[in-house]
């Protein structure tokens, strides 16, 4: 199922009784425009030359019109094997962005992130959200001021190297453990913290997604809210910090759409 085709060599979306070439193959596509599902152009006997592509939902729609039209469903080739795909974004800088609504297996994951050179994922959480909570927020892991510190979410295993310790206790609210940090330390941390109080957060994930978890391309969560969750991971002496760091959609989609030439259409 694709958005554009070429019609007589200019990209168009689907019209009523209209034919056009697939961009990917080449092959005769036919416009699909009913009332239930959303207007598309379909292959014949409804294969897709793509089998990466997943079926069509409102969500990604809602996601490619944020991006200018010809940075939509950009077809990429590996010249030495032929092997073809239709990216959902391209940027003209180079970066890849997907829309991922079905979960992937880390194998599928794997080929798409080594197929696009720059790639970016979105991915649908609306369906999970009961499954992650968030617990308790941190101050941000990448700050200097906690660059000697290890983050830690369990008492075991505190070495001699310095902790900053963080303990969601129900009834004592969070903890902050003290082990080797002096009282000016301790201050600086509070400050960094006090700087962004609610982006940067611990948190549990009930039949977490091993997938999305461990990708080396960056992982945006969309609950369908304003804001998003970048999956991050802090390289630290044992155990890695896995936490998650709020950016709220419209600065997300800002970066990303930044070359857009001023006063262009960007919708149909
Ligand atoms: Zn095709």
């Amino acid at each position: 199922m694709i958005r554009y085709a070429s019609v007589n060599g200019e990209i168009r979306a689907p019209e009523t009784r209209l034919k056009g070439l697939c961009p990917g193959c080449g092959n005769l596509v036919t416009s699909k425009c009913g009332t239930i599902k959303i207007h598309h152009w379909a292959h014949l006997r409804n294969m897709d030359c793509d089998p990466w592509w997943e079926p069509m939902t409102q969500w990604h729609l809602d996601w490619q019109d944020y991006f200018p039209k010809e940075w939509r469903e950009k077809v990429f080739r590996d010249e030495v094997t032929g092997e073809f795909h239709r990216a959902d974004i391209q940027t003209p800088t180079g970066i890849t962005i997907e829309f991922q609504h079905s979960p992937l297996s880390v194998n599928e994951l794997l080929g798409r992130n080594n197929f696009y050179k720059k790639l970016i994922w979105v991915v649908n959480a609306q369906n999970f959200k009961n499954n992650i909570r968030l617990t308790t927020a941190i101050p941000d892991p990448r700050s200097p001021i906690m660059n000697p510190f290890n983050f830690s979410v369990s008492p075991e295993g505190l070495a001699s190297f310095p902790q900053y310790f963080v303990k969601d206790d129900l009834q004592h609210g969070p903890a902050v453990y003290r082990k080797g940090l002096s009282d000016e330390q301790l201050q600086a941390i509070a400050d960094c913290h006090k700087s962004t109080p609610e982006t940067y957060w611990l948190f549990n994930w009930s039949y977490k997604h091993r997938a999305w978890l461990n990708s080396k391309a960056p992982i945006f969560l969309d609950f369908g809210e304003d804001t998003l969750y970048w999956i991050r991971k802090r390289e630290q002496v044992g155990t890695p910090l896995t936490y998650l760091q709020c950016i709220e959609k419209d600065d997300f989609i800002k970066k990303y759409a930044v070359n857009e030439v001023p006063g262009h259409v960007n919708r149909d």
